[in-house]
């Protein structure tokens, strides 16, 4: 039987997985994870899995459901290398799998800080179940938390440790919160949010160096100012695991390039989720997104490549970020040239942020309002016009104007 490698335990692998058993081919998938356990949910892991007080991992699917359909799981196992003229996949253990398709979902690890190598006993990146687990742990007894990044998971750890009582310092070297993500409007609504939560949040923050013994850091210094640390957690971005594929000369630019199919340079190859440099239909221009939604989707893009049912990936981007009480939905890809309008008012904490392509509505970020970004969902997805002035008054519905567009 002709063999499917899936590398990665991620949410990509997860879906991919299911989307072949579910057409029946779960006998010809082989998952080879480098983690001890079978996929589970990422997101929880800034979240609920930092403050319950016995979290359990939020398995995406139980061991059963793969290898009840036959899927060969190859857990605490790296792939090292992929030899290509023999269509062969080697394992750390030295074992050598061969395969027909091989599709690469590694995903990416957590950026790590010039200036704390050496200082590692309470440092940390967050980015697997075992990561959380180190955390949890040592947060029990930290007061002094300094997280080092103002993204989505440095906010939602710095959120879930203040409601706990901690005394967090955030710093995010930008002039604003999540600079490069959201609008001014709901970087300003986060900042207060989380400084009104007790965050204390340094925008342009410059480190000037950490100080230290074996046991870990215990300041920081800061424009001339020393602050107690507890535990610092880098927040400051991720990096795509592309190495498997740029050693075995597979082309690769801030991500595993590939097609609109999910195929890589070499067409028995494939790639699918944060790994990825994708063509977006909607820039124009190569993009690597970081999201569940792209993860799943790219998934089920991959798998009809491999049962020959080709289909370009079109999937609309859409994104969440609970930070304590504040949800944070966004959809569509905002560009510079789109003008923005705001639905409803800021200092209600519920509001959202409207990006307008002319008359077409191109993209939303939404807080704590659920329903416009539901809305916005299949508004931007239609593609369609929506008048600007009445999508500002609140006492409408945004799902008004979906009848309009459908
Ligand atoms: C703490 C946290 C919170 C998040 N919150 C949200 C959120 O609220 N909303 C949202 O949309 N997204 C969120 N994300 C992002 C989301 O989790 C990712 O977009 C998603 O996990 C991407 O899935 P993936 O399968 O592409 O990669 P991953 O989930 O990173 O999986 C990659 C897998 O490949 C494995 N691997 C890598 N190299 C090898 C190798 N050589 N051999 C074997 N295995 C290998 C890795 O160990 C890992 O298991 C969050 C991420 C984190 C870390």
């Amino acid at each position: 039987m002709s063999h499917i490698i899936v590398v990665g335990g991620g949410h990509a692998a997860a879906q991919i997985c299911a989307s072949l058993i579910e057409a029946g081919q779960g006998e010809r998938v082989v998952l080879v994870s480098d983690e001890a356990y079978v996929p589970y949910q990422r997101p929880p892991l800034s979240k609920s899995y930092l403050k319950e007080p016995e979290p359990a991992p939020a398995w995406i699917r139980a061991d059963s459901f793969y290898t009840g359909k036959g899927v060969a799981l190859r857990l605490s196992s790296r792939a090292m290398r992929i030899d290509r003229q023999a269509c062969q996949l080697h394992l750390a253990d030295g074992t050598t799998l061969p395969y027909e398709q091989l599709v690469l979902a590694t995903g990416t690890r957590a950026r790590t800080l010039p200036g704390l190598e050496g200082m590692g006993a309470n440092v940390h990146t967050l980015r697997t179940l075992d990561d959380a687990a180190r955390l949890r742990q040592q947060s029990q007894q930290a007061e002094h938390v300094l997280v080092v990044g103002g993204g989505f998971i440095g906010l939602e750890i710095a959120a879930t440790m203040a409601l706990q009582g901690k005394r967090v310092t955030l710093l995010e070297s930008a002039p604003r919160l999540l600079a490069r993500s959201v609008s001014p409007e709901v970087s300003q609504f986060l900042l207060a949010h989380h400084r009104s939560r007790g965050v204390d949040i340094r925008l342009d923050a410059c480190i000037e160096r950490f100080e230290g013994d074996e046991q870990g850091v215990k300041q920081v210094w800061l424009n001339g100012e020393a602050l107690p640390v507890d535990m610092v957690i880098v927040g400051i971005g991720a990096v795509p695991n592309e190495e498997l594929a740029s050693d075995a000369g597979l082309l690769c630019e801030n991500g595993i390039v590939v097609d609109e199919n999910m195929r890589t340079s070499d067409p028995q190859i494939l790639a699918i989720g944060d790994c990825t440099a994708f063509p977006s239909h909607i820039l124009g221009r190569r993009l690597r997104l970081e999201s569940i939604q792209n993860a799943n989707d790219q998934a089920r893009c991959a798998a009809a490549t491999l049962l020959g049912q080709t289909q370009a990936y079109r999937a609309l981007p859409w994104f969440w970020s609970d930070q304590g009480e504040v949800r944070l939905q966004i959809v569509g890809l905002a560009q510079p040239h789109h003008q923005r309008v705001l639905r409803g008012q800021m200092h209600d904490g519920k509001f959202s942020v409207l990006y307008f392509d002319g008359e077409v509505l191109a993209a939303v970020e939404s807080i704590n309002s659920p329903s416009d970004h539901m809305a916005a969902r299949k508004l931007v997805a239609a593609g369609q016009a929506v008048p600007a002035e009445q999508a500002q008054d609140v006492s409408v519905p945004l799902k008004t104007f979906e009848a309009q567009a459908a």
